[in-house]
């Protein structure tokens, strides 16, 4: 089957085309700026060169209308005609207590995903639209929606209750839900498989460190802890975002600075994390790896903050799921930066971890990077949220 994989944003539109036989990337793309002036889609035949264009694209609809037109391109295109995309599907980021495993779409999945907007305003809405693009671009197509927050459904209340007043969580449904569920699922199955194990005999912690990041607990195949919570500000420091911190410190700083809770929000979501630790370095942490070798220091304790941090997650969730199995870096971070890697696996020395330094150089593969033997396995695995989603769609349409 060839699955048309999408991921929707406010004004972008991420697309793969899978070949679910092969599981081959076909094509891959995105969509700019939609509905805003300088609009472009960048489109990737396999084998072929990435070429951006400017077009402009009013709405979702024409962006995807534009996807479709570059996949069935005389030139760049990778099939002939609309009808050999056999189904699409979503990312859909909230699927609050309603969806603890992803479905195939109709007016009344869509209907319980806008129930959800609250919890994700940024979001829900966003991949709404593209629903309803690709509804109307590709009738009768069958769609399905894998949900961010699904894979961590099985975390058991003490887990996912906060110590608020209950009538929070009845009124509002203010709990912790968790994200990047398609990642943590994927990941730990994939560590999984590559010891040639069955996930339902270990304890995992998947670290997911990218822009965004979080971290999970996997206890016999299920998720039982994440540190992502209501929203993705919660649990470790990210590119931008603070990660926990005293809930005092939004009130205290909105009155120091004579701004609204909002805006403090605002700045823990967009100007913190290791870019406002690091006193605006970079959130990108190439360059603050960079920064920290040539003796920066506040990027360099900013690195030392981020490996701490993450390493007490790990404690918390061996604690959780009473020892811990294999220990797994995926994302951005995870599967490329060696620097954070070692800073972190130093705590680990006490598990009996020993680090192998040299195939710590090797970037974006999968990778053990503890000695074997070792009580506890550290490793790589690249994540594939997409490919992940290509494979729900099929499980859920294939006839
Ligand atoms: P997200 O999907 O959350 O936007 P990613 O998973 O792409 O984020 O992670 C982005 C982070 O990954 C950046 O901080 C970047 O520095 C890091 N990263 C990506 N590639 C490399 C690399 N080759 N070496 C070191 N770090 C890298």
């Amino acid at each position: 089957m060839n699955i048309l994989v999408i991921n929707c944003g406010s004004s972008s539109l991420k697309y793969q085309l899978i070949e679910s036989d092969t599981e081959q990337v076909l094509a891959k793309g995105l969509c700019e700026r939609i509905g805003i002036d300088g609009s472009a889609i960048t489109h990737q035949p396999k084998g072929g060169d990435k070429v951006t264009e400017e077009i402009p694209m009013k709405d979702h609809k024409d962006a995807v209308k534009l996807v479709i037109d570059k996949l069935t391109d005389k030139k760049v295109g990778v099939v002939d005609s609309l009808s050999e995309i056999d189904a699409v599907g979503h990312r859909v980021v909230h699927g609050g207590e309603k969806f603890a495993s992803s479905v195939v779409i109709d007016d009344e999945v869509i209907k319980a995903i806008e129930e959800c907007n609250d919890l994700a305003p940024l979001h829900n809405p966003a991949n709404i639209i593209g629903i309803n693009a690709c509804a109307e671009v590709m009738p009768g197509v069958p769609m399905v929606a894998v949900f961010d927050t699904a894979f961590h459904q099985t975390m058991p209340k003490k887990a996912y209750l906060y110590g608020l007043p209950y009538e929070y969580y009845e009124k509002y449904k203010v709990r912790r839900y968790g994200f990047h569920g398609t990642s943590h699922d994927y990941v730990s199955d994939r560590a999984a498989k590559i010891l040639g194990k069955d996930r339902k005999d270990l304890k995992i912690i998947v670290c997911h460190l990218g822009n965004g990041a979080s971290i999970s607990a996997v206890k016999n195949g299920q998720s039982v802890d994440t540190s992502m919570g209501l929203t993705p500000l919660e649990g470790l420091m990210m590119g931008t975002r603070s990660g926990d911190i005293d809930p005092a410190i939004v009130g205290f700083i909105a009155e120091k600075e004579g701004i609204s809770s909002d805006e403090v929000v605002t700045i823990l979501n967009k100007k913190s994390g290791v870019y406002g630790l690091s006193d605006g370095i970079s959130s990108d942490f190439r360059d603050l790896a960079t920064a920290a070798e040539s003796g920066n220091a506040k990027a360099k304790d900013t690195l030392d903050a981020y490996a701490y941090k993450v390493a007490k997650y790990i404690g918390s969730y061996i604690v959780a799921m009473g020892g811990v199995d294999v220990i797994v870096f995926t994302a951005g971070v995870g599967e490329n930066n060696m620097q954070v890697r070692e800073a972190i696996a130093k705590y680990l020395e006490f598990l009996g971890v020993s680090f192998d330094k040299e195939k710590n150089k090797i970037r974006g593969e999968e990778l053990i990077l503890s000695k074997p033997g070792d009580k506890v396995t550290l490793m790589v695995v690249p994540t594939n949220e997409e490919l992940a989603i290509a494979r729900e769609t099929v499980r859920l349409t294939a006839k």
